[in-house]
């Protein structure tokens, strides 16, 4: 059983001189989920990452990994854990495969065809120089070393930076398939569309502090959308009218476009007696609009 929460912290800060990078933090990561971890650049994400896995020490409270401290035990907590730091930084001479062969060593029980497995997926060069390759192609070699010892928790601060959409794709299906084994990945990024695609919860940093956390499906669900319909002959918006959650209704002779909010039961009622639907297409909700009312929300307030 891997212990549950993965990561906890608590009263976490940080102070670099006058600068509050870090305030306060009291976060939960689950045992078999993907934590995205969102915020601008500056927000204070690789902050939180170097203060849990102890390469600074904090200004006052506490953090642990798997149920240790993550001071006190951070060699036990390092056997434990994958992590992709944001600035890999690797040595130029050796080739990929030599990389991951020290890596191994140096904690051993590594399993070499799945090593294979993952350079495949994600169409890593393991017999370049690692000095020769393209930052993406390198940044594979990072992150093979941090799967590849199946950690009960993967930490990766912005991993998919410089990787092309196909090999983001084949990454995110990774972590999909760690949190499936009851593996936990916390995945700081600034990407939206990644953590909206990926993760199970997301937390919200800017200036330091945590201002959400919320389930991905939850927003989801709570952001407006925009669907339109296709009829055989013209419509009425007044058809629309009325409907619980319905917004912006526009309608164009047989097409009709709309803005609904929350579930779309009482929408999908309300045509269904049209047998004259030729089509409907919905627009995914964006997390760029929930997040940018948060950050709004928050200025509002300071
Ligand atoms: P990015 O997305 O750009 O990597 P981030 O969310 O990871 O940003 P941090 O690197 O954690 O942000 O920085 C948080 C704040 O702390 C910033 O204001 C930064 O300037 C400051 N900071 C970080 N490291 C130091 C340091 N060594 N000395 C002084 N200030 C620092």
């Amino acid at each position: 059983m891997i212990h549950d929460p993965a990561i906890e912290t608590t009263g976490l800060t940080k102070h670099y001189g006058d600068v509050e990078a870090l305030v306060a933090l009291d976060l939960e990561v689950r045992a078999g989920e993907v934590f995205g971890f969102l915020g601008p650049n500056g927000a204070g994400k690789t902050t939180t990452i170097r203060t849990i896995l102890d390469e600074i020490f904090p200004t006052a409270g506490s953090a642990r990994i798997l149920g240790m401290d993550t001071h006190a035990q951070s060699v036990a907590i390092r056997r434990r854990i994958g992590y992709v730091p944001g600035d890999l930084s690797m040595y130029p001479n050796l080739t990929g495969r030599d990389t991951l062969t020290y890596f191994a060593n140096l904690r051993g029980g590594v399993d070499w065809d799945y090593v294979g497995d993952l350079a495949d997926r994600l169409a890593a060069d393991l017999d370049k120089k690692v000095g020769d390759l393209s930052s993406g192609n390198r940044q594979k070699v990072g992150l093979i070393q941090a799967f590849m010892s199946k950690p009960d928790l993967l930490v990766m601060d912005e991993p998919s930076s410089g990787l092309d959409p196909l090999v983001q794709r084949e990454f995110q299906a990774m972590m999909r398939e760690v949190a499936a084994e009851g593996r936990s990945v916390f995945l700081s990024s600034h990407t939206l569309s990644e953590v909206q695609r990926v993760a199970d919860r997301v937390g919200i940093i800017r200036t330091g502090h945590l201002i959400a956390v919320e389930a991905v499906a939850e927003l989801r669900a709570r952001s407006k959308r925009r669907i339109e319909f296709q009829f055989g002959s013209p419509v009425e918006a007044s058809l629309f009218e009325g409907i619980d959650g319905v917004t912006d209704v526009q309608a164009l002779r047989r097409r009709v476009m709309l803005s609904y909010e929350g579930h779309i039961g009482a929408l999908l009622h309300a045509v269904a007696g049209h047998n004259d639907i030729v089509d409907v297409t919905t627009h995914e909700a964006d997390l760029e609009e929930i997040f940018l009312t948060y950050y709004r929300d928050e200025e509002e307030t300071a």
